[in-house]
């Protein structure tokens, strides 16, 4: 199971990626009746129950704050994959500041270095996804602060979609329940990289976890589910145990072996909701 952030600041239908704190509690408490809760490293063999895995992406401070206390009160594993780029600062990851700058663009609104005026539909927030997500990091900053001075916009850095802290972090990759995953550097989707590119996105970011942990990583979950062949040769280069996609489907014995693990995104969905949404995917027990 794939989540992102839980936090009572949903706020933002636009994205998907937060669950409430509520939900998110029936969740692991059906988890917990219903399934064998099993982690990454350990080998999935003669399991009583379909399993299941818990993991987060991207590394949000509400991981910490609002999670791991359920983890701990029903004493359930899970893998927080973490984005380094953001950790121990206040910057926000580019699709939370774009959520947060299109919901206050008024109905019109204007994009750097165009000078037609755009009207909000799903179309327009699906180009502008697009095209901030093929910038580079630095050229989003830049686009951002340009974006929101056209269309009259302060943002400022929120408290609720902060990334980890350094003690945080360090904190979780100390914990029992919890093992710490790469998420890459800067969240580039790695199926537009050559190999070089993604190998130095891969070793920047384990650089950066192994001076705050001291736990072996082993697992990369891919920004965006995006690979490529040579996604696969640096997870064999660098020692990786699997990769992690981002495809909506369950994993099989099968998966496991060839080490690309699927996963099932899990929307804000309520408990009453919860039995037939996980039913539709139709678990075999392996
Ligand atoms: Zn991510």
């Amino acid at each position: 199971m794939m989540y992102h952030r839980i936090n009572n600041s949903v706020g933002e239908k636009l994205t998907g990626l937060s669950v409430d704190i509520s939900n998110f509690e029936k969740h692991l408490l059906f988890y917990k009746n219903n399934f064998q809760i099993l982690r990454l490293e350990e080998e999935w063999t003669s399991l009583k129950k379909t399993g299941l895995v818990i993991t987060f992406d991207d590394g949000y401070a509400d991981n910490i704050i609002n999670a791991l206390p359920l983890l701990e009160k029903y004493q359930l594993p899970a893998t927080i994959f973490v984005t380094t780029l953001n950790i121990d600062s206040k910057d926000e990851f580019w699709w939370d500041r774009l959520v947060f700058d299109y919901s206050n663009c008024k109905e019109s609104f204007f994009v750097p270095n165009q000078n037609n005026a755009i009207s909000k539909s799903n179309r327009s927030y699906k180009i502008l996804t697009d095209f901030v997500h093929a910038l580079r990091n630095e050229d989003k900053e830049e686009w951002f602060l340009a974006f929101e001075k056209i269309n009259n916009i302060s943002f400022i850095h929120r408290e609720e979609f902060r990334s980890l802290t350094n003690s945080e972090l360090k904190f979780l990759s100390e914990h029992p329940l919890i093992s710490i995953g790469i998420h890459t550097h800067n969240h580039y989707s790695l199926g537009t990289l050559s190999y070089e590119e993604q190998k130095k996105e891969l070793q920047l970011s384990i650089q950066n976890l192994n001076e705050l942990t001291t736990q072996n990583i082993k697992y990369l979950a891919l920004p965006h589910g995006s690979y490529n062949q040579d996604t696969i040769e640096v997870m064999n280069d660098l020692n990786l145990s699997a990769v992690l996609l981002a495809n909506n489907y369950y994993s099989s014995s099968k998966n496991k072996a060839s080490r690309k693990i699927y996963r099932i995104l899990m929307p804000n969905i309520k408990h009453n909701e919860l039995r037939n949404y996980i039913k539709k995917y139709n678990f075999k027990i392996w």
